[in-house]
């Protein structure tokens, strides 16, 4: 959907400044720079809301760190449905929810939430082509429903975490695009570590921290593809302390870059 609707822009800005070339004989520079000065910017959502966290302090967060990182961005932040683990979004009530945007960004925490058609309706919109960034409690998110979608649009399953800690980050795809700009020897910020207990199977794993109660390496960094959409997941994200680590910022706007397809 991106890559249509930019190359289409490109292609009639392309247009344009041939016709003019065409019609008066002389484009100068400053033609020039308006006929391509067209609208790369990214539209991005970010879902955010229910238990633990702190909502507000994370989505600002994030888009301070992508305008950090030269990304021009049009956000729309949907915080609703309360602080508890049960909610139903009226945002998602809408078929064409996930229309206008480029990439959307999962960081919510409803865990108790279960209705197969409200869950439906959401990974739908992602198995079409929307693609996604899935933070921390997102993983825990309609855990208690019967169901798997949401789980095989994350591309992992969790339903618990070890204790808070700093864990040693592993990566291990160093020559993944998301990757690339990763320290080899990064230490999360105080931080939960969540069990995976299953890794579905177009989910490719980017990084993993042991627990440091069966020393058993559990994914902390991946992407997905489900259906036709990138998917890129980290379970980091508790705390504002993660939201204020570099390594941890810098990799999400790559990640979701990368979702995109705005990083090969
Ligand atoms: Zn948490």
């Amino acid at each position: 959907m991106t890559s249509h609707s930019t190359l289409s822009r490109r292609f009639a800005a392309t247009f344009l400044l041939a016709s003019a070339v065409l019609f008066s004989g002389f484009a100068s520079a400053d033609d020039t720079s308006k006929a391509e000065s067209v609208d790369d910017s990214l539209s991005v959502l970010i879902i955010t809301s229910g238990c633990c966290h702190d909502y507000d302090f994370q989505a600002k967060a994030i888009q301070m760190a992508a305008t950090k990182a030269g990304v021009e961005a049009k956000w729309t932040v949907v915080n609703d449905g309360g602080k508890g683990t049960q909610a139903e979004i009226d945002f998602y009530g809408d078929e064409d929810w996930a229309k206008p945007f480029d990439v959307v960004i999962h960081n919510e925490c409803f865990a108790a939430t279960t209705n197969p058609d409200y869950i439906r309706q959401i990974t739908k919109a992602h198995h079409a082509g929307v693609p996604a960034v899935v933070i921390h409690c997102a993983m825990h998110t309609y855990r208690d429903a019967e169901i798997d979608d949401w789980r095989e649009f994350l591309g992992v399953t969790s339903r618990r975490h070890d204790h808070q800690s700093h864990y040693p980050i592993k990566v291990v795809a160093e020559d993944h695009p998301v990757m690339r700009e990763y320290p080899a020897a990064h230490v999360s910020a105080m931080d939960e570590l969540y069990i995976i207990e299953k890794v579905w199977p177009n989910t490719t794993v980017l990084a993993t921290s042991k627990s440091e109660r069966d020393g058993k390496s559990h994914p902390v960094i991946w992407t997905n593809q489900y259906g036709d959409a990138r998917v890129y997941g980290t379970t980091y994200g508790h705390s504002n302390e993660t939201f204020q680590d570099e390594v941890f910022l810098a990799n999400l706007v790559r990640g979701m870059l990368w979702a995109a397809g705005r990083v090969e």
